[in-house]
């Protein structure tokens, strides 16, 4: 198969075509286009042109066409988990579970949509502010550049393109070199959906290529970003004035505090660990449990760690399969092996199959090391005790990132202590880190990025506030 462009609302053949390839099976899926600079710029012209029209649509037709792509999700539930499956090498449960929240993240972007408005200002509180009537109205911004990473292909492009549409804006959509079907899926599916031509166009090749061109076109306005600290912050510091959102990465720490219940936590646990491989942002990585539950701990979830199945995506019971490529596994693996020859244990895994990292679970690990201090991105966990409930809170903010953390305590004295004290975008009490729902403030401090997502935080991003005043 063949994977055009999708500029103005067509599919456009490219010079250059790359080869996709299943990460597990290394199956042909398709040949993807690269885009040129010539592509990539007729993309903006097509989302320029589409916006003067785009912006005055009526709220409500706006919502009823991101409402179409919501049945049409539906409908294509399956066919959307199996092309999430089959590029990413995410379990197809998994990639069931996915295709659900897309459908919410649309969902929640088409109520949005209805209710964009700004707020009236009392401008009579200050002297000479007498005699007016002020408000605001939220307008869109323009033509959105999104740029998204492999780990939730079809989600992470909701979470952009669901709100830009919401607020009225066109769209340049660049997604992850693994993962490009699962965007132009959602291209074609909201084409049907009534989505007129030229408000999301998606532009596929090299990341550097592309995204140089988005971020020195002066018709782009707003680049929001999902992906890697590094990426992150060479977009940043080339955009200019453009408005710019970050979602970046992380290594989401999780306490357990004394009197907690191991044996009620363990599944959650296992699931926040090695979900998708451990390729999520919010993925545990870090485990500080308190001393007196340190091996009660450790032998519960190496044991339920044991139970995953790992194989095939395609495979209905697969728990864990491939990591997104051999050079991620291998970088994996040598952090592992720099930890455990600089003093830490190894409990579990630590095995490799091609593609596959089997689970690995280590323990006592120096803070200093990579697999502590880097984001992973692998399914690799490690387990350090606490003595202190300040002490663990000073290890989980001991990070250059900051994106969700976990704390399980049954003290409330201390619960509250950790919401005020951690410093991240999201504290979960009695939770892993690696929770979210789609309309959930979300977004990190520190190198896990600037600015929230979740659809009605997006739009607040993707709008201009205009002021208004009437003098009587
Ligand atoms: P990545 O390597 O940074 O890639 C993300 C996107 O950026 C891809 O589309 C990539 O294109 C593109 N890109 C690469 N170089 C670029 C450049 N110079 N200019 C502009 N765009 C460029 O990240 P990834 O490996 O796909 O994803 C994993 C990362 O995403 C992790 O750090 C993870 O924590 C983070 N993440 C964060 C969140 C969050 O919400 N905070 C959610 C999910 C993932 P190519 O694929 O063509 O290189």
């Amino acid at each position: 198969m063949k994977q055009h462009l999708w500029i103005n609302g067509e599919k456009v053949e490219s010079t250059n075509y790359y080869q996709l390839k299943s990460p597990y099976s290394e199956e042909l899926l398709a040949d993807v286009a690269t885009a040129t600079e010539e592509n990539v710029k007729a993309a903006i012209l097509a989302a320029e042109n589409a916006f003067s029209t785009w912006r005055e649509t009526p709220a409500f037709q706006r919502a009823e066409i991101l409402e179409n792509l919501v049945s049409l999700l539906k409908e294509q539930r399956e066919e959307c988990a199996k092309i999430i499956a089959q590029e990413a090498a995410k379990p197809l449960k998994t990639a069931r579970a996915e295709v659900d929240r897309t459908i919410m993240t649309y969902l929640f972007a088409a109520q949005e949509a209805r209710r964009i408005h700004g707020e009236t200002i009392p401008l009579d509180a200050a002297p000479g502010g007498e005699n007016r009537v002020t408000y605001t109205v939220r307008e869109p911004i323009g033509v959105i550049a999104a740029i998204t990473p492999f780990n939730f292909p079809m989600n992470l492009v909701a979470h952009k393109v669901g709100p830009a549409l919401a607020a009225g804006n066109t769209v340049v959509l660049k997604p992850a070199s693994q993962t490009p079907l699962s965007a132009y899926k959602i291209a074609e599916l909201l084409h049907e959906a009534g989505l007129p031509k030229g408000v999301l166009n998606v532009v596929t090749g090299s990341g550097r290529v592309v995204g140089d061109v988005l971020m020195k076109d002066d018709r782009v306005k707003m680049i929001t970003f999902t992906g890697s600290p590094e990426v992150g912050k060479h977009i940043r510091e080339n955009a200019g004035l453009k408005r710019v959102t970050l979602e970046l990465g992380s290594n989401s720490a999780l306490i357990i505090d004394e009197n907690t219940d191991i044996d009620a936590i363990i599944p959650r646990v296992v699931t926040g660990a090695f979900s998708f491989q451990g390729q999520v942002c919010i993925s545990i990585q870090r485990i500080y449990v308190h001393q007196s539950l340190f091996e009660k701990f450790v032998d519960a979830f190496t044991r339920e760690t044991a139970k995953l199945k790992i194989g095939d995506p395609l495979d209905e019971t697969t728990d864990l399969s491939a990591m997104i490529s051999l050079g991620d596994v291998d970088r994996a693996k040598s952090w592992i092996e720099d930890a455990v020859g600089n003093g830490a244990t190894l409990a579990y895994g630590n095995e490799t199959d091609k593609g596959v990292l089997k689970p690995t679970i280590l323990l006592n690990v120096p803070s200093t090391e990579k697999i502590s201090c880097q984001e992973v991105f692998a399914p690799v966990v490690h387990v350090n005790t606490f003595n202190d409930f300040s002490e663990a809170l000073e290890k989980v903010n001991d990070s250059e990132y900051g994106l969700q953390a976990g704390v399980y305590t049954s003290n409330l004295q201390r619960a509250f202590q950790a919401v005020k004290q951690l410093h991240v975008g999201g504290v979960m009490i009695n939770d892993i880190p690696t929770f979210r729902v789609d309309h959930m403030p979300y977004g990190g401090v520190k190198l896990s990025g600037m600015g929230r997502e979740g659809i009605k935080y997006a739009i607040e991003e993707m709008t201009e506030i205009k002021l208004v005043s009437f003098k009587l």
